[in-house]
């Protein structure tokens, strides 16, 4: 038996709760974890209709390599799931009609840019951005104390002066260091920017290079988990049971602060941390005693974020590569995901077919007509893939994410850290009340599930250190 020095309850069993309950047991904390659904994941869970298992949200897995939070939090965990690398990792299907496959090999996506783009200074550029990913990641290693929560926790950069030399990035957008190697071209930067809206929530005049050099790098390390994100949650559901966390499914949460958590069924449940893994617009709503104002004044702050559009259907054939983005320019589809899960892979399909989740970003304060969202993505799927025929399509909006994960208005995807922003505008994962801290996508600014697991492994290091 581990000592147990501590209660640690946490709210939410999306990728940030998840690993905040594995890292809280694996530092010998009684843990708790609350999830009001009946299944694990969140934004990236999964559902099933007649013989198909769809991803519902996440879909790509990245931030897995040694030094990297996944690989990290993995190595921690002593297993790590059954993920499948991607090659190309994601290929970009441009309005224009070039096809760019995003390879793995450095050269080979190098060749393809030459390829599509003769005679720019790819190299240059996407060298850069390689190094500054590395460099990037090593500091969220040396700096535990990112987000920032005060001018301290930012001088713990001058701890690591190599790291000073990544400031410039932070004061540089993506679109103005794209100008610097003359790749500013209107079809480039359609690339860019459709490379940045799925792996930093914004286009490249509003993300700092800094960033930008990250998401940009995400697509030559994508793995798709083997049996989806059910397959992924399987895992982790495997490891809260061999860390001996304790899983409550289907249990709501109402509120929490002061060390307290006050479930639905008017159950209040007494804890020395509480870890909250909800956006910050529902943490608002649900904190109690002097916190709710902070909460309130943070969300009024960050009036909103992105919605999904989404579309789920089985189709026959044996696509190979997973991932593809698809640049349409149609006044209301600007572009779509496409992931298929992986040719063969059990219980996904029948044999010989395939599940499709499709997602598109939306405003998520409009009403939107999903059927002609659909209309408008499956016209150009069926006829780009030449599928004759989709099975069992279902469809989703802000209003089902809203349903089925509780995020208010369905705001998905996360709060991005945009050029310009002040660092110490980030969300903290510590709160004015001292039994709760917070992780997930609204906290850590850099989304998806690598995010969340990079917030979480930041928190953890801050609580280790107390
Ligand atoms: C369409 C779409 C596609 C995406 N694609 C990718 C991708 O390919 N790769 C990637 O890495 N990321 C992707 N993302 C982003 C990624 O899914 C999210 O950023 C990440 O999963 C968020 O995790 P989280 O833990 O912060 O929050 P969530 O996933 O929202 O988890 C919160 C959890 O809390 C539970 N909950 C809510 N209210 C309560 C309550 N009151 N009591 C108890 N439990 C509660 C919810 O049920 C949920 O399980 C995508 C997102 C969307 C919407």
């Amino acid at each position: 038996m581990k000592p147990h020095s501590n209660k640690t309850i946490v709210i939410g069993a999306g990728g940030g709760g998840i690993a905040s309950a594995l890292l809280s047991a694996i530092r010998g904390d009684q843990v708790t974890l609350f999830e009001a659904h009946s299944a694990l994941g969140g934004c990236a869970s999964w559902f099933r209709r007649g013989p198909f298992v769809f991803d519902a949200g996440a879909t790509t897995v990245s931030g897995v390599g040694v030094g990297e939070p996944l690989g990290d939090f993995f190595e921690l965990l002593g297993h790590a799931p059954n993920l499948h690398p991607c090659d190309p990792g994601i290929v970009f299907h441009l309005s224009t009609g070039k096809v760019l496959r995003y390879h793995r090999d450095f050269e080979a996506w190098l060749r393809e840019l030459e390829d599509h783009f003769p005679g720019l200074a790819h190299r240059r550029f996407w060298e850069l951005t390689r190094l500054i990913n590395r460099n990037a990641w090593q500091l969220l290693r040396d700096v535990r104390t990112f987000p920032f929560t005060s001018i301290s926790d930012i001088s713990d950069v001058l701890q690591h002066p190599h790291h000073v030399a990544l400031v410039p990035y932070l004061l540089l957008s993506t679109e103005a260091a794209l100008k610097t190697f003359g790749l500013d071209h209107p079809e480039y930067l359609e690339l860019v920017n459709g490379i940045l809206l799925i792996s930093a929530q914004a286009t490249s005049e509003h993300i700092p290079f800094i960033v930008g050099s990250m998401a940009l790098s995400y697509p030559a390390e994508t793995y798709a988990p083997v049996g989806g994100m059910k397959g992924l949650m399987d895992f982790f559901e495997g490891e809260l049971l061999r860390q001996g966390v304790d899983l409550r499914k289907k249990v709501r949460v109402d509120s929490f602060g002061e060390g307290k958590v006050g479930l639905f069924s008017g159950e209040s449940v007494a804890a020395d941390k509480i870890i909250v893994n909800l956006p910050v617009w529902n943490m608002a709503q649900m904190a109690t005693g002097a916190l709710q104002k902070d909460l309130a004044r943070e969300s009024r702050a960050h009036p909103g974020a992105w919605g999904a559009f989404t579309a789920y259907f089985g189709v026959a054939g044996q696509f190979r590569d997973t991932y593809h983005q698809v640049h349409l320019n149609h006044p209301l589809v600007k572009n779509y995901f496409i992931s298929f899960s992986i040719p063969g892979d059990q219980g996904r399909a029948p044999t010989g077919m395939q599940s499709v989740s499709i997602s598109t970003h939306v405003y998520a304060d409009e009403a939107i007509n999903k059927e002609e969202y659909a209309r408008i993505i499956l016209e150009d799927f069926q006829r780009r893939f030449k599928v004759p025929e989709v099975k069992f399509l279902t469809t989703g909006s802000p209003r089902t994410f809203e349903r089925y994960t509780g995020r208010l208005h369905g705001f998905v995807g996360g709060l991005p850290f945009l050029y310009g922003s002040n660092p110490l505008s980030l969300l903290s994962p510590v709160t004015s009340d001292s039994s709760v801290f917070r992780v997930g996508d609204t906290v850590f600014p850099g989304q998806g599930i690598c995010g969340v697991v990079a917030g979480a492994l930041q928190l953890d290091h801050r609580l280790r250190s107390r």
